[in-house]
């Protein structure tokens, strides 16, 4: 069970801004939507490796940032040291790190046979963001000396800073209600807080994590995309003309070439629905 409670730390360099909250994302940490982010690893097998670039192929599925992978200086940096514990800066922090140091560290994924890809996709959520679950606004009371019986390798602050702590409503986004599914969630017993709560071991991102993450980073350009692959297609372009055309007359437009202006108008509902 203590392998539960080493989940990761969350690292914040600047503390006024960086309130630990619930899916709860910090506002001012956020990437720039549809960004490009360089990823580089410094040291890892290539099985560790691996599991990261599965969890961050699989982020990518849901949220409108990409990521590319270079050799060196990326703007995430991804170490493997074991025994440093699992951690991530928080969102955009990882920009203000200096270049020769990682962002991210995996402290206890196996060198050959690495399996843990809840603690990947947590650290990858924190990298674009996401504070602890277990942190919300006005939420759970937790209870700092049995929090202490069962992580006595962690200091008061760090217990404090990744457990106790509630975020600042003003400074989060958050999800309705607590999201005992969320990858973000530690897992901890009853006797940790007042109310008497219990969490389970979340392995990956929840429903509701990948509701809220893809409306941080919402993917609005598939549209656009399809429309465009449409168009490029030459076969149906006569086929898409007529039909211009058809739509055009249906909505009022009573010659020919005001189908354009209709089309284009109907494209702005469809993208603000
Ligand atoms: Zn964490």
């Amino acid at each position: 069970m203590l392998k539960d409670y080493s989940e990761c730390t969350v690292k914040t360099l600047k503390p006024d801004n960086s309130k630990i909250a619930r899916a709860i994302g910090t506002r001012s940490k956020y990437w720039q939507e549809g960004r490009t982010i360089s990823v580089s690893f410094m040291g890892g097998t290539q099985p560790q490796i691996d599991l990261v670039k599965q969890g961050i192929s699989q982020l990518m599925g849901f949220i409108n940032l990409r990521f590319v992978y270079v050799v060196d200086h990326g703007d995430i940096r991804i170490s493997f040291v074991e025994g440093g514990g699992s951690w991530s800066y928080l969102g955009t922090d990882a920009k203000y790190v200096p270049k020769s140091s990682p962002t991210m560290n995996f402290g206890w994924l196996h060198p050959s046979t690495p399996t843990d890809i809840g603690t990947v996709k947590h650290e990858l959520t924190h990298m674009i963001g996401a504070n602890h679950e277990h942190q919300f606004p006005n939420g759970i009371t937790f209870i700092l000396e049995e929090i202490k019986k069962d992580l006595q390798h962690w200091t008061d602050q760090d217990i404090i800073n990744n457990i106790i702590r509630q975020s600042d409503p003003s400074k989060v986004d958050t999800t309705e209600d607590l999201d005992l599914n969320s990858i973000m969630l530690y897992a901890f017993p009853a006797r940790w807080n007042k109310e008497g709560i219990s969490t389970k071991v979340n392995t990956d991102w929840s429903q509701e994590d990948r509701k809220f993450w893809s409306n941080i980073y919402p993917k609005k350009d598939k549209y656009k995309e399809a429309l465009q692959r449409v168009y490029a297609d030459k076969n149906i372009v006569d086929l898409l003309k007529s039909t211009h055309t058809a739509v055009a007359n249906i909505l009022g437009a009573s010659y020919e070439g005001r189908e354009q202006e209709v089309i284009k108008n109907i494209k702005h509902e469809i993208s603000k629905a």
